[in-house]
């Protein structure tokens, strides 16, 4: 594991463990950090527990300066912020690391920087087509396992929590913000579009999505074994590099499209565009955690007020306070509508049966189990790639003629 995932990773599970001691979940705290020593020793990798000490001084030292931030109590959206900055930075080092392990391929040098495996997150397609060959064939792909490992990671994060990893830790939803704010200080106008040509653009994401599954679904059972085996997926992660590092006229045009998008309406890109938003976003349906308006606690019904805060602090432009149950796909339990809300309990993040998950909770659980899975999958031994550099530096230097 690189030093950035190590670092990253470490931070993210001390802290979450943390958030456990301070919400007074003293055993969970006690059965995460027991975990996270356990699997550190077992990794037998001596760095990860230089590591894993130097997070709990960190974390400690941040619990003595920042007490809010380190029990994240009071401030969710200043948390949410930190947290999305903090993974954003991390994936920005993670993309200089990764161009720079693939440039001194290309060189035909054996890369002394380490190639960050979790830049196979990017991979989606080689991701499903390799959980497809775990779930027929038993099938455990050994070139690019990171990417099987965080499809599994970001659809758990679905079936729990809906949408949080869009709203707490994406980094291209964190662009797309500042893409936007930029925007509204040249153009003040909202600009939002007529629910017309809102609700077909939204479906076109859901129909990147479909292009993306057809092509896993339609793949046979019995070529999976030969294409993991193949020259084309050993190189997908340096195809991937060479088209954002190198990127023709036709990507160009299409990330200029994707900015303006941004730009033009807040979280354009997650609403119109990005098909791990759709797969969230159908996958968020089951989650038993939604945003729920209380209608024995809302000013609405208990005052006969007209507040209506909770929609007006929502990016996804979702109507909070016409509805009791928010279903929509759109939602990314970002928890503003409930930091915005002025009477307490009027509206919590909860399951139908009532049992709520504040926002230090849902911060808990998403980074339970987006950095714990990867940690585990690392001590088995299922992370990092096994295609050795030689074979990529031969294989970079003919990445055109290398198709499926
Ligand atoms: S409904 Fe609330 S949690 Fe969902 S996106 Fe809107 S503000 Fe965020
Ligand atoms: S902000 Fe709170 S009190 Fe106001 S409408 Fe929304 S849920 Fe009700």
């Amino acid at each position: 594991m690189s030093t950035i995932e190590s670092i990253t990773l470490m931070l993210a599970l001390v802290y979450s463990t943390s958030l456990l001691y301070w919400g007074g979940k003293k055993w969970g705290a006690l059965v995460s950090g027991a975990l996270l020593l356990g699997a550190t020793l077992a990794s037998f990798f001596w760095p990860l527990l230089l590591i894993l000490l130097g997070a709990v001084l960190v974390v400690t030292a941040i619990g003595q300066y920042q007490p809010a931030f380190a029990n994240a109590e009071g401030r969710p959206n200043a948390v949410r912020e930190i947290c999305q900055h903090f993974f954003a930075l991390s994936m920005l080092l993670v993309g200089v690391q990764y161009a720079i392990n693939a440039g001194l391929l290309y060189a035909g040098e054996t890369p002394w920087l380490m190639r960050p495996d979790v830049g196979d997150a990017f991979l989606p397609i080689a991701g499903g087509i390799e959980l497809k060959a775990i779930l027929t064939l038993g099938l455990w792909d050994q070139n690019h396992p990171a990417a099987v490992v965080m499809l599994c990671v970001v659809l758990i994060t679905g079936v729990v929590c809906k949408r949080a990893f869009c709203g707490w830790a994406c980094p291209l939803g964190l662009a797309g913000e500042y893409l936007y704010k930029l925007r509204k200080r040249v153009i003040h106008a909202e600009l939002l579009p007529p629910a017309w040509v809102d609700w077909p653009l939204r479906m076109v994401k859901y129909l990147l999505l479909a292009a993306l599954l057809y092509l896993v679904i339609s793949m046979p059972s019995a070529s999976i074994p030969h294409y993991l085996s193949g020259n084309y997926h050993k190189v997908a992660d340096l195809k991937m590099a060479v088209f954002f590092m190198m990127p023709s006229m036709v990507a160009l045009i299409g990330f200029g499209m994707i900015f303006a998008l941004a730009a033009w309406r807040r979280q354009g890109f997650c609403r119109y565009i990005c098909p791990y938003g759709a797969l969230l976003g159908i996958v968020s349906f089951l989650s038993p955690f939604k945003i729920r308006r209380n209608t024995q606690h809302c000013l609405i019904e208990t005052k006969g007020m007209s507040c209506d805060k909770c929609t007006r602090a929502c990016p996804a432009n979702i109507s909070v306070h016409t509805q009791k149950n928010i279903h929509s796909d759109e939602c990314q339990a970002c928890m503003r509508c409930v930091s915005a809300c002025p009477k307490k309990q009027a509206l919590q993040f909860s399951t139908r049966n009532g049992i709520p998950l504040s926002a230090r909770g849902l911060l808990i659980v998403l980074l339970t189990i987006m950095f714990m899975l990867p940690l585990f999958a690392y001590v088995s031994g299922y992370w990092h790639s096994q295609t050795p550099n030689d074979i990529k530096i031969e294989l970079i230097q003919k990445l055109d003629r290398i198709g499926h």
